[in-house]
């Protein structure tokens, strides 16, 4: 937990993003020992882990871009606000659609385990718009979001 502290940007002055979810961060931004290869991978968001069915909320207001089940991320929900695109992975339940409009704070489902995941957790991905290809770079969501709430 203090680890995330220590990377740069991290500052709380500038992270304004309302609590995604309630618990304890299981794991943070940055490289990280895969648990059954050994090797390192870079992980892209913090998981934040409580019990499944914990709140979890939009960081900010926005559209809803995606919401559904697919891939790593299991059921998981994509809200662009302005530029900045937040994203909410290992959801066990959604309660906003596609092209929804939301409100910074808002309920959007609850915590799960979906997808490849090994506990109930959320796992929070910020990234910042491009016109690129790949839609955007990850950024260490302790810039936008004081972290644990
Ligand atoms: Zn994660």
């Amino acid at each position: 937990m203090s680890s995330l502290l220590a990377l740069p940007g991290t500052e709380a002055s500038a992270a304004t993003g309302a609590c995604p979810a309630k618990g304890r961060i299981a794991s943070g931004y940055g490289w990280r020992t895969h648990p059954a290869t050994g090797g390192k991978v870079f992980h892209y968001g913090v998981d934040i882990a409580n019990t499944t069915g914990t709140r979890i909320n939009a960081g900010f207001s926005g559209t809803v871009t995606y919401a559904g089940e697919s891939g790593n991320l299991g059921r998981h929900v994509i809200i662009n606000s302005s530029g900045v695109i937040t994203i909410y992975g290992h959801m066990n339940s959604l309660s906003v659609k596609k092209n929804q409009k939301v409100r910074k704070g808002r309920k959007i489902g609850t915590m799960g385990s979906t997808g490849m995941s090994s506990g109930p957790h959320l796992h929070l991905a910020v990234k910042e718009f491009s016109p690129s290809p790949s839609g955007g770079d990850y950024v260490n969501p302790t810039s936008y979001f004081k972290l644990p709430c």
